[in-house]
């Protein structure tokens, strides 16, 4: 599908469920109730949404939350979506914390990458950013992704907290073929108000131990992320840079929120509800199709997180999946 702006829209992100058993700090508050189970979309719900966007063109699927692992039979959910025809490639990201025992099905599901959002290795501000003590976790799980071969990132967010983090977490890329991703913190969610620190001063840091960062050549993955290389690494060094650089003239995507709302823009809380449709038993053939292709045309030139005051978007990243 291309939009009004003339955008390849070809990717959707999917919150399979508002819950976590985390509450980072930047994301969900940490009394905030969840939406209920019948608030939620069901997997067959969720499939014939999967089905109609498949239609309209959207091969690449993230599958995300919350925390996905946490609703039951997310594996399964995404081993169907991986059959399904048109389906090019399903991602997933996590917090890491049930993943290992979810690796061997995942691999067999041939998913096609995992996202692990770490932010600190150490081990007492973890347990304070994410109200877990689960650093040891979340390690022994990105160890074992390598050795299932997946494909796996590390997502950090760049709180001012973590600017000693920056260097330890870009060395994992340098023990493991992982690339390390930073992104700025968005005000989103609970993520308005925390104080973060830009994509430029995360890699100067990085320079320093690495002078010979350069911008890999190719594009990678579904997204906006800027990739650096050095010879000195196994993985590469990802930039995610929503506030200082807008990268909104290459976006592709759409989001579904954990509760049925088709989502233009992350900043924004205009969007389709297809929870209604897709329960209606009035629903004419084609009108997922029609909501998508509608909610395409939605889509604003870009975001407006530069002036806060103009973000109609109050759900929480739990809600919407990141
Ligand atoms: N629970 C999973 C996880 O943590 O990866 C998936 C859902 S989480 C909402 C998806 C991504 O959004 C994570 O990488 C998280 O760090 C990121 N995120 C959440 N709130 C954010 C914010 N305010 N700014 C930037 N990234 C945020
Ligand atoms: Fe949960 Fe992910 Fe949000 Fe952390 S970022 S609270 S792990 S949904």
């Amino acid at each position: 599908m291309i939009d009004t702006f003339g955008r390849t829209i070809d990717y959707l992100r999917i919150s399979i469920t508002d819950r976590c058993n985390f509450r980072c700090r930047y994301c969900m508050p940490g009394d905030l109730p969840d939406a209920g189970h019948d608030a939620v979309l069901r997997y067959e719900e969720l499939g014939k949404i999967c089905r109609a966007a498949v239609a309209c063109g959207i091969d690449r699927f993230k599958i995300t939350g919350g925390e996905p692992f946490v609703r039951k039979d997310a594996v399964s959910f995404i081993s169907r979506l991986k059959k399904m025809d048109g389906v090019r490639a399903v991602t997933v990201t996590t917090n890491g914390f049930f993943l290992e025992d979810k690796l061997p099905a995942l691999a067999a599901a041939g998913i096609n990458g995992i996202n692990i959002s770490l932010d600190s290795l150490d081990r007492e501000q973890f347990r304070r950013i994410t109200g877990t003590d689960g650093l040891s976790r979340v390690l022994q799980a990105i160890h074992q992704c390598s050795q299932y071969g997946i494909r796996t990132k590390i997502n950090a967010v760049l709180l001012k907290e973590t600017a000693d983090q920056i260097l330890p977490l870009a060395e994992i890329a340098q023990k493991q073929a992982v690339d390390v991703r930073f992104i700025e913190v968005m005000p989103i969610g609970s993520g308005r108000g925390q104080a973060g620190i830009t994509a430029d001063a995360a890699l100067q840091q990085l320079r320093r131990a690495w002078p010979d960062l350069t911008v890999t050549a190719e594009r990678r993955g579904n997204g906006p992320a800027v990739y650096y290389e050095s010879r000195s690494l196994r993985g590469d060094i990802g930039f995610i840079a929503a506030n200082s650089h807008r990268f909104c003239s290459a976006c592709n995507r759409l989001r579904l929120t954990s509760t049925g709302f088709l989502k233009p823009c992350l900043c924004y809380d205009m969007g389709i509800d297809l929870k209604s449709l897709v329960r209606s038993p009035q629903a004419e053939p084609g009108v997922l199709e029609r909501a998508v292709r509608q909610g395409v045309q939605m889509k604003p030139s870009g975001h407006c997180f530069a002036d806060e005051g103009q973000i109609t978007e109050h759900k929480g990243m739990n809600q919407i999946g990141g």
